[in-house]
């Protein structure tokens, strides 16, 4: 059976630094869902928990209390609205959820890709490459080395824009299958959730072909996927269905490889 695009499970609201669309309500989110047909959906908001000692600094609006001010969401009676966070991991390797504090959400997702950040996520701007290829995957083995909840953790936009100046094609090109199984299979036997997120509707075919092919592995792999839109504002939820079922297709995803919370 076809996987079923039924759930968005990385949206930020106003409580987020980077949102800055005053529409973009819990309120406003659940209508989105609604819209859609999804029946669960999870806000994330990006945290850096203050119990978590960081040697970079975090924004102030990135706090377990910002997060936690847009309690309770709103529910309807076909959706049901998850309390979830997207959990920095600085350029140590630390990850900014504390252990007390990973009981308050029920999901987290986790990305290894925020390397635009110097000075929080990496240490220094990142300027080739071959470079962010070697922090791509260095970032993915520090976190798969943590111990988390895994049937509550997602690794977000693999393959996102942030990895280096938008050349993300050029970088995941360089990162061997070899090396992309063993991450996936690792991936796979925690049964942590693989994102679904990138744009493929707006994507040429050659770009296209080179950012699924670490999503394939992770299939090959065994891996569990959800989609997340990682949307910021309520213009980019109107096309969120379709890329979901662009995304679906490509992958050839069926209902056994969703990751079901
Ligand atoms: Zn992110
Ligand atoms: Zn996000």
């Amino acid at each position: 059976m076809r996987y079923i695009a039924d759930h968005d499970f990385h949206i930020h609201s106003t409580v987020s630094p980077c949102c800055h669309d005053e529409n973009q309500t819990p309120e406003a989110i659940l209508e989105y869902a609604k819209k859609n047909g999804f029946n669960k959906i999870c806000l994330t908001n990006h945290l850096w928990d203050e119990k978590v000692k960081s040697e970079a600094e975090w924004h102030e609006k990135q706090r377990f209390s910002c997060l936690t001010s847009v309690l309770p969401l709103p529910q309807d009676e076909n959706v049901k609205f998850l309390f979830g966070c997207e959990a920095d991991m600085d350029y140590n390797y630390v990850v900014g959820v504390s252990e007390e504090r990973l009981s308050e959400f029920d999901f987290i997702v986790i990305p290894t890709t925020h390397m635009h950040l110097a000075g929080n996520t990496v240490r220094k701007k990142i300027e080739t490459p071959e470079e962010a290829a070697e922090i791509w995957v260095k970032r993915f083995e520090e976190l798969l080395k943590k111990d988390l909840p895994w049937h509550k953790i997602g690794i977000a936009h693999l393959t996102c824009g942030h990895i280096f100046k938008g050349r993300t094609p050029e970088v995941i090109r360089l990162i061997s299958d070899d090396v992309l199984y063993k991450l996936f299979d690792g991936c796979a036997k925690k049964g942590v959730g693989i994102e679904l997120n990138m744009k493929t509707i707006s994507l040429g075919e050659e770009d296209k072909g080179i950012l699924l092919r670490p999503y394939k592995i992770a299939k090959d792999c065994g891996c569990k996927f959800y989609l997340g839109s990682d949307s910021h504002k309520t213009t980019a939820l109107i096309d969120v269905k379709e890329n979901f079922e662009d995304i679906i297709t490509s992958l050839d995803l069926k209902e056994a490889d969703k990751l079901v919370l």
